[in-house]
């Protein structure tokens, strides 16, 4: 569990949500979007190991971060090592945001089959879920790349049982 397999991080980011952000790309994709923009992501195989505590290292040296992007490939194939790095930085007062290929409501319901999305799921303060579709693709939605995507408040959602939409995700939760 102490081991990841990722295809790259970015230590600071303006464009992978709200605030100054680490950014944690997942190895591994089972959605093989059309036009996606990280296929090197899909082979589980490809990418490389790296330990989750070396990752809480670098995350907790940087004090200008307002908080962790878990981005892909698809970052609930490793829920278990993403929602102990999720709980680490919100120790650490920082907010975490992920993406997912999946839908919120399917997540969901994958609750039993996979008790780690749960755990991912409850330590992640804003998830942007869904495919890419490329026929929805539109370049000025801001930190989504296709109109079906959604921004979801995560918390308010698991609280009334289906997705709570923002607007304008803040940099602090
Ligand atoms: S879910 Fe994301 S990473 Fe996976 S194929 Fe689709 S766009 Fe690419």
């Amino acid at each position: 569990m102490h081991k990841i397999r990722l295809s790259g991080l970015i230590e600071e980011s303006i464009v992978d949500g709200p605030g100054l952000r680490f950014v944690i790309f997942s190895q591994g994709c089972p959605h093989r979007c059309k036009g996606c923009h990280n296929p090197q992501t899909f082979d589980p195989e490809a990418g490389y190991d790296q330990n989750i505590f070396d990752i809480i290292e670098k995350i907790k040296k940087n004090p200008l971060l307002s908080g962790v992007t878990f981005s892909g490939g698809e970052p609930f194939l490793q829920a278990e090592a993403f929602s102990e790095i999720a709980k680490r930085s919100h120790e650490m007062g920082l907010s975490v945001m992920s993406y997912t290929g999946y839908l919120f409501e399917d997540l969901k319901k994958g609750f039993d089959a996979n008790p780690h999305w749960k755990k991912l799921l409850k330590n992640v303060d804003i998830l942007v879920d869904g495919p890419f579709e490329i026929e929805k693709k539109n370049l000025l939605l801001k930190f989504r790349g296709s109109e079906n995507q959604r921004i979801i408040d995560v918390k308010k959602s698991l609280e009334t049982e289906s997705p709570i939409f923002i607007d304008q995700p803040q940099p602090f939760v």
